[in-house]
């Protein structure tokens, strides 16, 4: 009698995603990469390209290359719009099925605008690709159109950058764009004097960089300023429109918007009926499953998993990749383990 390879559905080839495949690809298990797109992307790097650092190409891999000589790795590019967690099965916008023995779901974890919304029109986020190329046209046209005006008052909001949001992705686009005012800007546009640039970041808590340690904080603060960009601390945004942005203190006028203030869970993983935290991440077992399923895993971004001293684990790339890792080894084998059996922990190297 031939045994059925069991089939093992990962959706997310992100770096959760990847890290699983790459460790159950010498398995038995016949498995499946679900992704809304067809590459892999380094999402650290995302403001480079937003900036004109780097290129697309440089921060994004095909994942049918990635797994390219690993027969028993298919991959589907398709957007899962829903999980029916009790008969094993995935539903894909197109609307086809996709029947799993195991399901590990990575997705990727979405803007959050707090209820506001209507903001995510003005303000662009910046998650994708997409997002990456859409921030650098809007720099570069507004440039473009800042050359061509000769009234500086009529000037002044294409030279304008508003970035929302002072943790990681925020400071590190707030001072590459900083860092092109002083040497690209100058170079190629004539009529543009780098002192009309004006960057700024935008902050509702007392300090930038919220979560990492005292000095750190204080002292990327200082980086900024000296790059020129200006912090606006305990300065919570009020509403956004169409190329403004109202803040406590007063308005700025600029087209050049960025969405840096936080991130919720794909809306994907309500499908599940199970606890979630106000995040909408999935509150997950000891060993990453979900209760009540011990056949269904969530990691990365998607999952809300506490560490010994009781402290969700925040949504980082090392995360993912080590829970990836950890599950990866778990489910190489060919029995499913006793959930809670083995127990994940972070390596914060
Ligand atoms: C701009 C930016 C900068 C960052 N900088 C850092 C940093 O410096 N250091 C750090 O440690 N972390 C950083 N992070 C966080 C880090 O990138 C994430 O924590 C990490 O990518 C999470 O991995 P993941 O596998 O959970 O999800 P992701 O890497 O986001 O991958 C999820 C995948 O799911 C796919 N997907 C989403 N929804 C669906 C669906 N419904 N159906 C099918 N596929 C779907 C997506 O296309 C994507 O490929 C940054 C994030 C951003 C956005």
């Amino acid at each position: 009698m031939k045994i059925e390879p069991r089939k093992v559905v990962i959706v997310g080839g992100g770096f959760a995603g990847i890290s699983v495949a790459n460790r159950l690809k010498h398995s038995s298990a016949e498995i499946t990469i679900i992704d809304r797109s067809n590459h892999h992307l380094f999402q650290p790097l995302l403001y480079q390209v937003a900036t004109g650092g780097l290129s697309p190409g440089d921060i994004a891999a095909p994942i049918r290359a990635i797994f390219g000589k690993d027969r028993n790795i298919k991959v589907l590019m398709g957007e899962v719009k829903s999980i029916e967690a009790k008969e094993n099965e995935l539903t894909l916008i197109n609307g086809n099925k996709v029947q799993f023995d195991q399901l590990i779901l990575a997705p990727r974890a979405q803007d959050n605008f707090f209820g506001h919304e209507d903001w995510k029109q003005y303000a662009s986020g910046l998650k994708t690709l997409g997002d990456a190329l859409q921030i650098r046209e809007r720099i570069l046209l507004s440039l473009e159109e800042a050359e061509q005006l000769e009234d500086p008052e009529k000037r002044q909001p294409f030279l304008t950058y508003v970035i929302i949001g002072g943790g990681p992705t925020g400071v590190e686009t707030a001072g590459a764009i900083a860092e092109i005012a002083r040497t690209s800007m100058r170079r190629n546009f004539r009529n543009i004097n780098e002192n009309e640039v004006k960057v700024y970041l935008v902050e509702a808590a007392s300090e930038i960089l919220n979560g990492f340690a005292k000095p750190l904080n204080g002292k990327a603060r200082k980086m900024l300023e000296k790059l020129g960009v200006q912090v606006l601390l305990e300065t919570p945004v009020i509403n956004i429109e169409r190329d403004l942005v109202h803040l406590k203190v007063g308005r700025i006028s600029t087209p050049n918007i960025i969405w840096a203030a936080g991130i919720k869970a794909s809306s994907l993983l309500d499908s599940l009926h199970v606890e979630q935290d106000r995040m909408g991440r999935v509150v997950v077992n000891k060993d990453l499953s979900v209760p009540g399923y011990p056949n269904i895993f969530v990691l990365g971004d998607s999952a809300h998993f506490k560490d010994e001293q009781g402290v969700p684990l925040p949504a980082m790339a090392s995360v993912a990749k080590q829970q990836g890792q950890f599950l990866g080894t778990l489910l190489s084998v060919d029995f499913l383990p006793l959930p809670n059996k083995f127990k994940f922990k972070y390596e914060n190297k």
